[in-house]
């Protein structure tokens, strides 16, 4: 298939009254970003333009389902998405223009970069790329075409969401981005491409800022693939010890030990001069919605709709560490664990985990495709404090995310409620899942009693 081409699309088409498009920024793989001006207020933007031809109906509505809940996304470290413009022929997503390029033609204007500055980079890409999973949202193709600057030489994030999108179906084929950023797990084609991704490329992104070159480097793929699944690399001797534990920790092949961002924010190479206002995570959109401090219109997420922000495919998972703590219930006082293997297919284990929980009553909330919270209210009487009207609201499982409906109902008066997450994993071996229960609070005793019960519920082998 070939790659997609604007040519013909309308470059000079008028996208609105208000926007003249200009000279052109960068060719991505699925068009080209031009510079526009808004013709009253001559405030410069950036043009992504879309081709609609290459556009089938259910990826476009993926597209602008996508773009809407980015245009929520507010963090100093990402690019701003303004608006989309729909014409006839193509969909012109208008964006936060960047003034000073990518930071890698920094990187090769400037060679290596003194560890000062190349912390103070690496800060402001983690902290973007984790409002990013705080969100629900996996990046998947951190590189440094995709981390611009500004004129104040601070770095953002372009392509989220959309690249995710874009890189499902048959617009894979058509991308033709670098893999020497690429996670172990992601070229060898497994089932992993959650937050830990986004990670092993940051920590890609370190060493090239460190070392002004690529810790995985050959002049052909299969050696390439190989470098980077052995995750060896070498760590020159100009590095600081700080750096050098940071870097080895990060580039892990196994990404269940490799390292977190709550991880990485810990590290003192990381902390060090790290600024007050990247300090502690950013606030997350549905924290925001819950809040009401994003407007409600009908072109963004209501506050009566979650954050169904998830960019991953079907067949990915999270990992609960990367997950909000926002997003989790407040005490993670994580004592008992129950694990179920499985060697059925994640959507089936997930059908069949959700109609248990709907026999037992228990409520649920979509947190990732294979990750939920789910809060469980024993209804015997012998339990006081059980109102004898806190029916159980069951929130729906369905693609398009869960609704915001929640708990809320059985917030009060319930002190016996058992709240627990859920989460599928694949294992090491082939095809085999575990399905992890964690109790977050609520007895101990009462958590065992809903997991056996759960078990005995559960129709998979
Ligand atoms: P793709 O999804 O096809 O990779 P990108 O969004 O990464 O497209 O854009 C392609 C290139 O266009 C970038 O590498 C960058 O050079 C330029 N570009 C993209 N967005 C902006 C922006 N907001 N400001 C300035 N240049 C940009
Ligand atoms: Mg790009």
């Amino acid at each position: 298939m070939e790659k997609p081409s604007t040519r013909g699309s309308g470059c000079y088409e008028k996208i609105s009254p208000y926007y003249r498009l200009g000279k052109t920024l960068g060719i991505g793989s699925f068009g080209k970003v031009k510079l526009a001006q808004h013709v009253l207020t001559g405030h410069k933007v950036a043009v992504k333009i879309l081709n609609r031809q290459v556009l089938n109906d259910a990826e476009r509505e993926k597209v602008m389902r996508e773009i809407k809940i980015l245009r929520l996304f507010a963090h100093p470290h990402i690019i701003r998405l303004y608006e989309v413009i729909e014409t006839r022929s193509n969909i012109y997503v208008v964006m936060e223009y960047m003034n000073c390029g990518e930071l890698f033609y920094h990187i090769t204007e400037k060679g290596r970069l003194e560890e000062a500055e190349a912390r103070c980079f690496f800060q402001q890409i983690i902290c973007g790329v984790e409002f990013c999973h705080l969100n629900m949202v996996v990046h998947r193709d951190l590189k440094p075409e995709n981390l611009l600057l500004d004129s104040k030489r601070n770095v953002k994030i372009a392509d989220f969401g959309l690249s995710n999108v874009m890189r499902d179906g048959h617009f894979l084929k058509t991308s033709c981005g670098s893999p020497n950023y690429a996670a172990p797990e992601v070229i060898s084609g497994q089932l992993y491409a959650g937050p830990e991704v986004d990670i092993w490329s940051c920590g890609v992104i370190l060493y090239a800022l460190l070392c002004g070159r690529l810790p995985f480097d050959a002049d052909n793929f299969p050696l390439l693939y190989q470098k980077i699944k052995s995750g060896k690399c070498t760590l020159p001797s100009h590095l600081s010890v700080g750096a050098s534990d940071l870097i080895t920790r990060i580039l892990v092949v196994d990404p269940i030990k490799r390292m977190t961002i709550p991880e990485i924010r810990q590290h003192p190479w990381f902390q060090h001069h790290l600024p007050g206002y990247l300090a502690v995570p950013a606030i997350d959109v549905l924290q925001r919605v819950k809040q009401g401090s994003i407007y409600s219109s009908s072109n963004c997420i209501g506050p009566t709709t979650s954050v169904p922000v998830h960019s991953m495919q079907q067949n990915e998972y999270m990992n609960p560490k990367e997950i909000s703590p926002m997003l989790q219930f407040p005490s993670v006082e994580r004592k008992w664990a129950l694990g179920l293997q499985s060697l059925a297919p994640p959507h089936v284990i997930m059908t069949e985990v959700l109609k248990a929980l709907q026999r037992l009553n228990v409520c649920w909330k979509k947190i990732g495709n294979y990750t939920m919270k789910c809060k469980w209210l024993p209804s015997f009487p012998s339990y006081p404090g059980n109102a004898p009207n806190t029916t159980l609201c069951m929130n729906g499982f369905s693609t398009d995310g869960p609704s915001i409906v929640e708990t809320d109902r059985v917030g009060s008066g319930s002190d016996n409620a058992v709240k627990f997450e859920m989460q599928l994993y694949k294992t090491k071996e082939e095809k085999k899942y575990l399905l992890d229960l964690q109790r977050v609070n609520g007895s101990p005793f009462l958590f065992l009693e809903i997991c056996a019960a759960f078990l005995a519920q559960l129709r998979v082998t």
